[in-house]
């Protein structure tokens, strides 16, 4: 039986969907306006393990995910001018072209950390006549107040406005600026519709006159159009427990007076070398620094599988190279037994795997029963790899393809692709020699072929050279 921590709770529950076919599932995506980041990956990659694993389990998981093209200020409390329109005065470019590009580079990092694309992906900007509507419900109920900003949401009608995040109100009034829009009722009511800022480039027409919506009526919006008033689970990063996620709640619950979410999954951050990721520490990681050091996205796949979604994790080089490591190995241990043919299923570990899974998607324990199964010598080859193909259902690790991983790992190293080739044909060279018994010569060219940065992998069906070293964590202490 599935649990699963709730955020809401400070519980793990039972699983029980609305809807016994069919799982709704909503992820808060991306503000397309700069390069994702490893903490960001930390938090899609919760999400797919929990679809692949609903999934798994037999559930259909109708999941959806916005992208934030307009409305997200500098800060989340809607303080500051809107981000991407900032990045784009910049660059001297329109909103719409740091949206898309950054949209493309977003789900370009995903894919390539075989993370499932959500079955629906929404554009914020494409979706503002169901913000439109959903506000008006919100004003109809009497939630929402004009201000110098725009509509507001009036937080003291909303009575359980505090509960989720466990806010103390009346101690928190420090940690909200005041100045931004001194006609607010309190400082964490918030905007819905704003219309102050006519230099804003993306605008609409609106009841409340020609503005843009704040950025969390899109996924209160977006989530009710696709999903219904009641979802099972929504995810998204611990940072967005005080400000974004209180006020979905009170967006979606003012407007339905309906439970929103039975079940919110929060991911928690990622630190790097002890520290908090920011842009002045210039530890923003990206996926293509890790890949420009050597690094495949999958050994960052594998790296935070390894530990738990619900606790804060370090990054640091060194992890990284470990797991990248690990991963290697894993992946040699599959090419190598390529040509079994893969048997039925170990019911034993399959057990094993689910009550790690079971236990709100523990999978650091879950890949230390595919590491038990790896080493156990009473399971036979064939039952093994059934075993941990099913299990890849949800790692996503390519461990059925792991001769095609492995070469797709090599494009990111600095090897020179004639060495490679240098070394393919020594290694006709060495096969001769073996034949003729010319052990003394075999071991010449061994060594030549080590000297080029391989190693031979003598698989039951034949040699081939691999890169002997992937990554080069040690030559590394500087981020972007
Ligand atoms: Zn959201």
């Amino acid at each position: 039986m599935l649990k699963i921590y709730n955020t809401a709770s400070r519980k793990k529950e039972a699983f029980t969907p609305l809807n016994p076919d069919c799982v709704t599932m909503y992820t808060c995506g991306m503000t397309v306006y700069s390069f994702t980041h490893i903490g960001h990956l930390k938090s899609y990659l919760t999400s797919d393990v929990i679809h692949r694993y609903l999934m798994l389990k037999g559930y259909r998981v109708r999941q959806v995910m916005n992208v934030t093209d307009v409305g997200h200020h500098l800060s989340d409390a809607d303080e500051g001018e809107d981000k991407l329109e900032v990045r784009a005065k910049s660059e001297n470019v329109t909103p719409w072209d740091i949206a898309r590009r950054y949209e493309r580079l977003f789900f370009t990092a995903i894919e390539e950390m075989n993370i499932v694309k959500p079955e629906i992906v929404a554009r914020a900007s494409e979706h503002v006549p169901d913000m439109i509507d959903l506000i008006k419900k919100l004003e109809e109920n009497g939630y929402t107040y004009m201000t110098g900003v725009g509509l507001t949401y009036d937080t003291a009608k909303f009575k359980d406005y505090a509960r989720f995040a466990g806010l103390d109100l009346d101690n928190q009034k420090a940690g909200f600026r005041v100045d931004v829009d001194d006609d607010r009722r309190a400082p964490w009511d918030f905007a819905l519709w704003i219309t102050n800022k006519p230099n804003h480039i993306m605008k609409w027409n609106s009841p409340w006159g020609v503005g843009y919506p704040g950025w969390h009526i899109e996924c209160s919006a977006m989530s009710r159009k696709y999903l219904g008033e009641q979802i099972d689970i929504h995810t998204g990063g611990i940072d967005h427990v005080k400000i974004h996620h209180t006020n979905e709640i009170a967006q979606a619950e003012g407007a339905s007076g309906k439970k929103f979410v039975n079940y919110w999954v929060h991911t928690e951050f990622l630190n790097v070398d002890g520290a908090k990721m920011s842009k002045s520490l210039g530890n923003l990681y990206t996926p293509e620094d890790l890949k420009a050091r050597g690094y495949s996205p999958l050994a960052l796949r594998y790296m935070l599988l390894k530990s738990d979604y619900k606790k804060p994790m370090d990054f640091t080089w060194a992890s990284l190279h470990n797991a990248q490591n690990e991963l290697v190995k894993l992946w040699r241990f599959f090419e190598a037994a390529a040509h079994v043919l893969p048997g039925k299923i170990d019911e034993s570990y399959r057990e094993k795997f689910s009550a790690a899974m079971d236990d709100s998607f523990n999978t650091p324990n879950a890949l230390t029963v595919l590491s038990e199964l790896i080493g156990d010598k009473s399971v036979d080859m064939p039952a093994k790899l059934a075993t941990a193909h099913y299990f890849d259902r949800v790692f996503g690790l390519d461990l059925e393809n792991a001769g095609y991983a492995l070469s797709r790992l090599e494009e990111f190293q600095q090897i020179d692709p004639y060495d490679k080739q240098k070394a393919e044909l020594l290694l006709g060279g060495r096969d001769a020699a073996r034949k003729e018994k010319n052990w003394a010569e075999a071991d010449r060219i061994r060594n030549e072929i080590d000297r080029l940065g391989f190693v031979i992998v003598d698989a039951p069906t034949g040699s081939f050279v691999r890169v002997k070293t992937y990554g080069k964590a040690g030559s590394v202490s500087t981020g972007l």
